[in-house]
């Protein structure tokens, strides 16, 4: 079930698609949580066969951020994935990926990928999309399964299959989150337990920014904001309320449906949430 090569999933996907069996894909970087497997699970609700991949992407992570130390976990997530009934796990080498080490032809995620985390992580989103082109064109699944958790990459990548026509369809998962509202992460085990509770900033700052949504966006981003002034140990990066189809700042006059976006740093542990709002 598990493939470290590129010909080896295609082979094994060929012979899904000759039983006639529909494919979703699921890309991940493995250290496997809860929202990853409620991705999967949504991937065996609509699809006859699940691809997961585990690939931790080095096109993605920029000089001195955590692609070394970024939790590796292939056994135990070959295990839970096995238990969720998935056919095929994808987990190549950074040398199967890149046998020429660096590519020489990628994709560029344009405007909205230099903003919020593109802005804090300068070229993540071309080595995402990069990578994330590379394994629709290994797999060639019918639909692929995203996040909401990453608001701002599943913008990206939904421009992306519009841009490049790309022949699949996206499926997104509302974000899992911890009982105390924490949104699952495979970096929340960098955490130590004040930087646990200091975490919760995020997720405290989304439903400020949800009870004041009726009052503006300048009382959004205050009361939001505010949530991080009650934890010593976290730092804001970024909060912004974007609209949901431009992924663009709303104004001040802006009304309905919009996202807030909000990065933290704890200690050297970068974390990100989102949720939806409607401005009155
Ligand atoms: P990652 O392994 O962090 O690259 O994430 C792989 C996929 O899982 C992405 O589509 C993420 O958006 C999604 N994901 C990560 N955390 C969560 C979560 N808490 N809830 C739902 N989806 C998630």
């Amino acid at each position: 079930m598990v493939h470290g090569t590129v010909d080896g999933i295609r082979d094994a996907v060929a012979g899904l698609r000759d039983a006639r069996r529909t494919v979703a894909l699921v890309p991940t970087m493995g250290a496997l949580h809860d929202g990853h497997l409620a991705l999967v699970r949504r991937a065996r609700a609509i699809a006859d066969a699940v691809v997961v991949s585990i690939f931790v992407n080095p096109l993605q992570f920029g000089a001195g951020e955590d692609l070394d130390r970024y939790p590796r976990t292939l056994d135990a997530d070959v295990a839970a994935l096995a238990r969720e009934g998935v056919e095929l796990v994808f987990a190549p080498s950074a040398a199967e990926m890149y046998p020429e080490g660096a590519v020489e032809t990628s994709v560029v995620a344009g405007h909205v990928g230099s903003l919020y985390e593109g802005a804090s992580r300068p070229g993540h989103f071309d080595g995402m999309l990069t990578v994330v082109a590379k394994l629709f064109h290994i797999v060639q699944p019918d639909t692929a399964v995203f996040g909401q958790k990453d608001a701002q990459q599943v913008f990206l990548v939904r421009r992306m299959v519009a841009d490049l026509n790309a022949p699949l369809a996206i499926e997104v998962v509302p974000t899992v989150r911890e009982a105390d509202g924490l949104a699952l992460s495979s970096r929340n085990r960098y955490l130590d337990a004040d930087g646990r509770r200091a975490a919760l900033a995020l997720s405290e700052s989304l439903a400020a920014a949800e009870a004041a949504a009726g009052e503006g966006l300048d009382e959004v981003l205050a009361e939001a904001a505010a949530a991080f002034g009650d934890h010593e140990a976290i730092e804001l990066d970024y909060l912004v309320v974007v609209d949901p189809a431009t992924f663009l700042p709303v104004d001040e006059e802006a009304t309905g449906e919009a996202t807030v976006l909000v990065a933290a740093r704890v200690g050297g542990t970068r974390l990100i949430d989102n949720a939806g709002i409607v401005l009155g």
